[in-house]
């Protein structure tokens, strides 16, 4: 297994495992300490508190590469954010030995670089509906060279430790760079990676689909109609985040839908929601296009300007899906 040889993938698999064990701990000593209730939620915590890990390391191990990421620290910089920005520069500062608020919102903005000829996006919380109901959400990173994802990370605290679909799971920690294969292990455990390989399945009628939980992220009816035409029994599976893919990846599915909402129609992805997740179905075996049938196309800046929806699948079935 050769996928972390690169001075790259090795430092995203340590940044995406700390961000998402953080986020777990946010979680867990929020609610213990009843701040749950209060004007702001742990997932506000666990988004900002990820994107500055992740930022400040990043600007330290690659300096002239920069990072396109979710957030932005202006929220934080309002009378309403300051008890937040509190809060997340407590969760920092345990993390890189002293951090104040000035040098945590710095860190957040490290994130607001655009996209060039080399560069990483960020998802620091992936799935925050999911992260709050309990259920499946993860941190996304990924490198970008010349418009094709080259690395892509994900952590996902909620999943099986081996990306299987399991609720509440241990936790997975999935990578995958070009060429290398993509690789999964348990999320607190070191050097154990396996490799991930799509499911060989053929059969329409016995295949999974997987879809947001959010109805408003998708077609909940179309994906039915769909589901019915090709044939399909089970009923979808329903999953926030990119742990979609990664249990796609892990043959846990066969097919991967977002049709676009009624209440969107013009909805355009965000690169950071896609790049992670795409490349490790890939590298897996699978095969992931736009509903028209396009490859996605990272070259025009922060959304997917030139697609329209998401179909991802284990390659065997795609062509004849599409
Ligand atoms: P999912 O986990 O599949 O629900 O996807 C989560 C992502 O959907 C979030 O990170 C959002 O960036 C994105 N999103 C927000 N609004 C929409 C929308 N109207 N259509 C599709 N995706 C959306
Ligand atoms: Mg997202």
């Amino acid at each position: 297994m050769d996928v972390l040889e690169s001075k790259e993938a090795a430092f995203a698999v340590t940044m995406v495992r700390q961000a998402a064990q953080l986020t777990r701990r946010i979680q867990t000593s929020m609610a213990l300490e009843g701040l749950t209730k209060s004007d702001f939620s742990p997932v506000t915590v666990a988004d900002y508190a990820v994107q500055a890990i992740v930022g400040r390391a990043l600007a330290g191990a690659f300096p002239a590469e920069p990072l396109v990421g979710e957030e932005s620290s202006e929220p934080l910089r309002t009378p309403e954010g300051a008890r937040t920005l509190d809060v997340v520069t407590r969760f920092v500062s345990k993390i890189t030995g002293g951090a104040d608020t000035e040098e945590v919102c710095a860190w957040i903005d490290l994130g607001a670089g655009e996209t060039a000829d080399c560069f990483w996006t960020l998802d620091p919380l992936d799935g925050t509906k999911g992260y709050l109901r309990g259920g499946q959400y993860a941190v996304a990173l990924a490198r970008v060279e010349h418009g094709q994802v080259t690395l892509g990370v994900l952590g996902c605290p909620n999943l099986g430790t081996a990306a299987e679909l399991e609720v509440c799971g241990l936790g997975a920690l999935v990578v995958a760079a070009r060429g290398h294969g993509a690789w999964c292990a348990p999320l607190d455990a070191e050097d154990t990676f396996q490799p991930m390989r799509v499911s060989e399945a053929e059969d329409l009628s016995q295949a999974r689909i997987l879809r947001s939980f959010e109805p408003g992220h998708t077609n909940a009816g179309e994906i039915e109609a769909l589901a019915a035409a090709l044939g399909v029994t089970a009923p979808p599976v329903l999953m926030d985040s990119q742990a979609k893919y990664a249990v796609l990846s892990a043959g846990g599915a066969e097919m991967l839908f977002r049709f676009l909402s009624p209440k969107a129609p013009d909805y355009k992805e965000k690169i950071w929601d896609q790049a992670a997740g795409s490349i490790i179905l890939e590298e897996a075996g699978g095969r992931v296009t736009d509903l028209r049938g396009a490859p996605l196309d990272f070259r025009t800046g922060r959304t997917l300007a030139n697609n329209a929806g998401l179909f991802a699948s284990n390659g065997r079935i795609h062509d004849r899906v599409l």
